[in-house]
């Protein structure tokens, strides 16, 4: 019987590795916010960093932060799927708990950048999904930037110019979504994380229910 396979402890669909990168100031972080907020099939992976935390970022939600020698007892530790540093701190993305969630059949959301999603994608090729987010144009990313008001100008000017060095890895990247206007970026994002869940190869689980049909 069809039902009671699904009903068994059979994955339905192992989950996906949704990286979302972006130069700073392109919008990733309102649309990894809002998927998160809307998409319970979804989990962002906490990254650990040595940058000093910005006003009202949170501990455990936005990031870890630790100082450098942690930071290196990780490394040693072998605790990072990946790490890399970006504008002089380190960034990693810790191995608690991602594993198990996508043996579970959840999705996990990453916001790293190009260096990371090399990383990730020789590791797991399969399991990996990667959007880059584009600014509509330069201008309109320093308006974004300096909007913000939590960096100083010397931290933005080096942003503006690390921005173009960042968009030059675009071609490393499976889908490409320029952010000229955030909910139509927002929905660009859902329907490809739609059509990635309905891959043959991701479920899993659905070789039972078609069997079932099969048979007749
Ligand atoms: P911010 O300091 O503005 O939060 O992030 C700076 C850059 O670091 C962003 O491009 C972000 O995607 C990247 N980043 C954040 N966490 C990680 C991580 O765990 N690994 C890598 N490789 N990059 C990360």
């Amino acid at each position: 019987m069809v039902h009671e396979s699904h009903d068994d402890d059979t994955l339905h669909r192992r989950g996906l590795m949704l990286i979302l990168s972006s130069p700073s100031g392109a919008g990733k972080t309102t649309i990894a916010h809002k998927l998160l907020a809307e998409d319970d099939e979804i989990a962002a992976s906490v990254s650990v960093t040595t940058r000093p935390m910005r006003p009202g970022e949170v501990e455990g939600k936005d990031y870890y932060f630790v100082d450098k020698a942690e930071f290196d007892r990780m490394v040693e530790a072998n605790a990072f799927y990946e790490w890399a540093v970006v504008f002089g701190n380190c960034y990693g993305t810790p191995k608690a708990q991602i594993r198990d969630r996508l043996k579970a059949g959840g999705d996990v959301l990453f916001d790293i950048d190009w260096q990371g999603t090399q990383q990730l994608y020789q590791k797991a090729q399969a399991d990996v999904v990667r959007v880059f987010i584009l600014p509509p144009s330069l201008e309109e990313l320093y308006r974004r930037l300096t909007g913000r008001g939590t960096d100083s100008p010397d931290v933005i000017d080096a942003r503006m110019a690390r921005a173009q060095a960042e968009i030059s890895h675009w071609d490393g990247y499976d889908y490409v979504v320029i952010n000229d206007d955030v909910d139509g970026c927002f929905e660009k994002v859902r329907e490809i994380l739609a059509a990635e869940r309905m891959k043959r190869t991701r479920q899993t689980g659905l070789i039972d229910f078609v069997r079932g049909l099969m048979r007749g």
